[in-house]
């Protein structure tokens, strides 16, 4: 694969950035397939794809203020990536300003809510994954992507945690929540009742200020994003993702895209990625523009 230097359009300074791209290329947990380094790099090729200007909100990206910091250095053990990935973002939100983060497997994505600084705004998390991702560990590992909803729990609390489109769970997970209540909205309910009540439903039970969105490729149904670890089928459409950024642009403070998994790619999982992380760039733009 011919290797990109930047995402598209990224020509901002750091200084001059209010969205920094960051690319984490680790799958040292993943259970089924591995693959998903190499997605931070198939995203940025794929982003060159795309018109820079928007049609909807007349944003052009040529112009937006976003910076590409590049990947995180290579790592050993999982612990060894958290450490990393925390130095590496606390920055990011310390200088006010948005991370869009490109994994790598979901267990990337606890660290990056972890470095949130504690005098920020209040934080909340819309976790969006096929599955629970709820394990207290996953073969001994309490990093692993099977663990990664329950570690950012433990972070912003239980009260501050939605996961929608989820399908696929074990009974452990279910018995588990029992006693803790993290709240989420499946697959087939937001197939029943429609992608805007639910989108509503899960935003109303995040009373944080900011929130953080950690989408799990595999929220999306296998047909339009094949190219991931663990597909499940009866997902999400791509406009449903599209929707839900939308209607948490204004409250974003963060956004990663995890388990693009480039070896099961034709190109069109590792493109939509691309195009999602845009999406989240300028409807978060236009929100902040428009304040
Ligand atoms: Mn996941
Ligand atoms: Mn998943």
């Amino acid at each position: 694969m011919q290797r990109p230097t930047t995402f598209a359009d990224a020509r901002a300074s750091f200084e001059d950035a209010e969205f920094v791209i960051v690319g984490i290329p680790f799958d040292r947990t993943t259970s089924f397939r591995p693959g998903a380094r190499f997605g931070p790099d198939s995203i940025r090729l794929h982003s060159w794809n795309f018109e820079s200007y928007d049609l909807e909100t007349g944003i052009d990206l040529e112009d937006a203020p976003v910076h590409d910091l590049g990947n995180a250095e290579e790592f050993g053990s999982s612990e060894d990536m958290v450490r990393t990935v925390r130095e590496e973002i606390g920055p990011i939100y310390s200088a006010g300003k948005v991370p869009i983060v490109l994994g790598g497997d979901h267990a990337c994505s606890p660290p990056v809510v972890e470095a949130y600084p504690a005098n920020a705004p209040s934080l909340g998390v819309l976790y969006l994954d096929a599955h629970m991702d709820f394990r207290d560990n996953y073969l001994g590992d309490r990093r692993s992507h099977a663990c990664s909803s329950r570690r950012i729990l433990e972070k912003v609390g239980s009260r501050n945690v939605v996961v929608l489109g989820v399908r696929s769970v074990s009974r452990q997970e279910i018995e588990d929540n029992k006693g803790i209540g993290m709240a989420y909205v499946t697959a087939h309910e937001i197939a029943r009742e429609g992608i805007a009540s639910a989108v509503q439903r899960a935003l109303n039970m995040l009373k944080t200020e900011r929130i953080y969105i950690s989408l799990d490729i595999d929220a999306i149904d296998p047909a339009y994003a094949g190219a991931t670890g663990t597909p499940e089928p009866f997902g999400l459409t791509p406009r449903d993702v599209k929707y839900i950024l939308g209607q948490a642009a204004p409250r974003l403070a963060g956004f990663d895209i995890m388990e693009v998994s480039p070896p099961y790619d034709n190109g069109n999982t590792s493109l939509l990625a691309a195009r999602l992380a845009r999406e989240a760039i300028v409807r978060s733009l236009a929100a902040r523009r428009s304040h």
